[in-house]
């Protein structure tokens, strides 16, 4: 009996210090496995906001970057991803209007960059028309601080991109959401495809990318596994999470929401993976990490959105400004 638990105790430590040690090797730099990764979710949170700060720091510094979005057209979407508010699929009481002017696009990112480094322009629908593109890229001409902003417009033809780029847009986005394997499961009216295409396309032209993914949506450990490895082959730049936060008449209104705890392990092992990418918490902050959510920055991340989301509040921007002050953080005036 005693050889045996002397046997089961040093299996236990080795395991241990082999488990340590890859964590460590990832924290200093080292690529790790896709099996390595979905095994770091079994570790305590401590070690892997020890890891995911090192790698912090080293790639980022004590540099925080904060984004703010407009919803510049809302609702009325034909896709039908079972999570969101705007698709026409869904009875939501989600707001619906056309593009919205130049004129209010240029108050709001005035306003929203007096606190934050990078402003979205998002939009709701497959893609926008050549006119609004147009539009957009009058408005990017315009602006003395267009070199900050970023759109996420859903698809774009390459003469688009090149049109909007010329015109001064530097950071594209578009969400991957979740895995290949998964996204069918949440999606039928588009392809993984045609996401990664739209993404690899605004790459090759030289666009800073931003991508991510939406968690909570019945996916498993090993779709996040792999969306963050999609991601870095992808060369994202910026990688947003979001966590669901259900709305009432979509697919998933009755999803049962993250705990704290798997949320923060998520964050870490996705700044284990994309190792340089910033790593920006996004929607559902606040309501699935509630008073945890100063912790994203322990657990790897290196930025927040502020502000406000597409189709629901967020906190006010002095808050978030205050809690990384209080972190003894500085927000980094990045674009
Ligand atoms: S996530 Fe985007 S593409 Fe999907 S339904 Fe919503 S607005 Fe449309």
């Amino acid at each position: 009996m005693l050889k045996c638990l002397k046997i089961y105790a040093g299996a236990a430590q080795n395991a241990m210090t082999t488990m340590n040690t890859l964590l460590l090797e990832a924290a200093n730099g080292k690529q790790v496995t896709k099996e390595e990764a979905l095994s770091f979710f079994e570790r305590d949170v401590e070690e892997l906001f020890y890891a995911a700060s090192k790698m912090r720091k080293k790639f980022k510094g004590n540099k925080i970057k904060i984004c703010s979005i407009i919803n510049a057209k809302s609702g009325q979407c034909l896709e039908d991803c079972k999570f969101c508010a705007q698709s026409a699929h869904h009875k939501t009481d989600a707001s619906v209007y056309p593009l919205v002017s130049n004129e209010k696009i240029e108050e709001v990112s005035n306003k929203a960059l007096e606190n934050a480094g990078c402003f979205g322009i998002v939009s709701s629908g497959n893609s926008l028309t050549d006119e609004e593109i147009d539009r957009l890229c009058e408005l990017l001409k315009k602006h003395k601080k267009s070199d900050h902003f970023g759109a996420s417009i859903g698809y774009l033809s390459d003469a688009n991109l090149k049109k909007l780029k010329e015109a001064g847009l530097k950071k594209l986005h578009h969400n991957l959401e979740t895995s290949e394997a998964f996204f069918p499961q949440i999606c039928s009216t588009h392809t993984y495809k045609e996401r990664k295409d739209n993404i690899k396309r605004a790459k090759a032209l030289g666009y800073e990318i931003c991508s991510g993914g939406l968690f909570g949506i019945g996916e498993t450990l090993q779709d996040r596994v792999d969306l963050a490895f999609t991601l870095k082959e992808l060369g994202a730049d910026s990688v947003p999470m979001n966590f669901l936060m259900p709305v009432k008449g979509t697919a998933l209104e009755n999803a049962k929401p993250l705990k704290p705890i798997e949320i923060l392990k998520t964050i870490a092992v996705f700044r284990i993976i994309l190792q340089t990418s910033d790593i920006m918490i996004c929607g559902g902050r606040e309501i699935n990490l509630r008073d945890l959510q100063s912790m994203i920055f322990f657990a790897g991340a290196n930025g927040t959105m502020s502000g406000g989301y597409l189709t629901a509040w967020g906190r006010n921007p002095a808050d978030d400004k205050q809690m990384i002050k209080d972190l003894e953080l500085e927000i980094d005036p990045h674009r």
